[in-house]
This record gives structure tokens, sequence and C-alpha cells, in this order.
């Protein structure tokens, strides 16, 4: 068994679409970046990667390769995923947490875990999806951006 951390942050600026966890959430916002800047997605990612000692996101997919502008992040998991599987590991359970003041996130965490655990091939149980905010702290208080943290549990047998 094997454990990883995963931390990523985003500017929210208008004129984007913003998705977590594989879902389009209705804002006025959306997360900046080069590909759709799920910032959830690589938060599990960089977990994921970090459990197998793997490197990180930059590392596999680098901002500014054109394969990758306005990606789906879901789609970099699946390839995250592959990865960690030609190396024998399973994926046990990932733990996340979200941490944005707007918008609210309650109502769409159940579609963030389900997107989630499709896309990695595992049961809706094994992935926590958890909402916090800053209560006003810092730029992520202020509704500058969305930050998003994860923790992931491996297994293989080496
Ligand atoms: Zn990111």
């Amino acid at each position: 068994m094997r454990t990883g951390i995963g931390y990523d942050a985003h500017p929210l600026v208008p004129g984007r679409k913003l998705v977590l966890g594989g879902v389009h959430l209705p804002f006025d916002e959306g997360l900046d970046g080069w590909s759709d800047a799920d910032v959830l997605t690589h938060a599990v990612i960089d977990a994921l990667l970090g459990a197998a000692a793997l490197g990180d996101i930059g590392s596999h997919f680098p901002s500014g390769e054109p394969q990758y502008k306005g990606i789906s992040s879901l789609a970099l998991l699946e390839e995250v995923k592959g990865k960690l599987a030609e190396k024998g590991w399973r994926v046990v359970n990932i733990d996340a947490t979200v941490v944005a003041e707007k918008p609210r996130l309650r109502e769409h965490i159940d579609a963030m875990r389900e997107q989630l655990s499709r896309t990695l091939g595992i049961d809706k149980g094994q992935v926590s999806v958890k909402a916090s905010s800053n209560n006003g702290l810092g730029a992520i208080g202020r509704g500058e951006g969305i930050a998003a943290l994860a923790v992931a549990v491996i297994e293989g047998e080496l």
C-alpha cells in the first residue's frame, strides 16, 4: 500500500467554463488554465502520481503542449490510471477537498464522485469529495480562485 498527496489552485476568470471533477457547474466565471483547468481532477492526478512515485502532472502533461489545450482533465486522469496499471497499481481510495468561496458545490459533489470513480473504473464509494471554503481569508476567500487537495491510496504486488 502506498499513499500520495495532491494540491492545485487556479484563478477564476470571466469567459471560461467552470469544470470541477469533470462536472460543468453553472457559474459566471470559470477556472483559467491550459487544459479545462479542472482543479479537483488535477489534485487527484497528482495524488495518484505521487503515490506511485511517478512524478507530477506537469511532467506528464506540460502546459503549452498543443494536444493538451482545452482538454478534459478526465482524459488526463484516464491516462494516469493506465500509467499506474502498467506498474501493477490499483486505486484503493481517494479523498479530496475543494476549497471555494463560490459557487455552492454541495449539490454537485455526487456527480463529481460519479465522474471521477467512473473514469478510474472504481466504485463511487472509493471516491470522497468534500466542499470547504477559506471563510473569507486571502485570495481564495475573496473568490479569486479555487483550490483543491487530494489524498490517494493505491495497492499493488511489488
Ligand atoms: Zn491544475
